[in-house]
């Protein structure tokens, strides 16, 4: 990894935040210690999101910082899920901040009607989500089904397309 020692900052008065890139060079990570007692004697482990190298830190009394070494590698990939068939409507709470520009509440509810039906991605919304609820069940465990677990492959191609998964085009 890379001591990012360049963008140390301090947050508080007494804390400091450090960063390092992982040698992938796709992601960096921060940790944290308070100057005055050293509060945290480890962290980790810690993986890269984006090339599964993960890291750990024990803190070096003598040094005065964390020494920090690698640790075993996970791998990167996307967990495929699935909401089979419901009898019932699966309701979706997203946070969303309501822009000031809009003049009316028909020209908001006009907008939002085009904005959520047509002109964007469900992906955006999901990302954002806070709740789900199916009929009075707001905690509706077993809504997802596990398929499979796909590593990353070398290439773009769709998670779906790498596990097989037909797609109707
Ligand atoms: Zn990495």
């Amino acid at each position: 990894m890379r001591n990012l020692s360049g963008s140390e900052e301090v947050r508080k008065y007494t804390e400091i935040c450090y960063k390092f890139e992982c040698d992938c060079g796709k992601s960096t990570h921060s940790y944290t210690h308070l100057m005055a007692g050293g509060s945290h004697p480890s962290f980790g482990p810690w993986w890269c999101d984006e090339c599964g190298q993960g890291y750990k830190g024990v803190w070096d009394k003598i040094a005065n910082d964390y020494t920090i070494t690698k640790a075993e590698k996970g791998i990167p990939g996307y967990l495929l899920l699935e909401i089979p068939p419901q009898k019932e409507s699966i309701f979706i709470a997203t946070k969303m901040l309501k822009q000031p520009m809009y003049d009316s509440p028909e020209n908001f509810e006009e907008s939002m009607h085009y904005y959520v039906e047509e002109g964007s991605c469900p992906s955006n919304f999901l990302s954002n989500t806070e709740d789900v609820r199916i009929g009075e069940n707001t905690d509706p465990h077993g809504l997802l089904k596990f398929i499979t677990f796909r590593p990353k492959g070398a290439s773009d191609e769709s998670p779906w397309i790498q596990a097989g998964i037909p797609q109707k085009t």
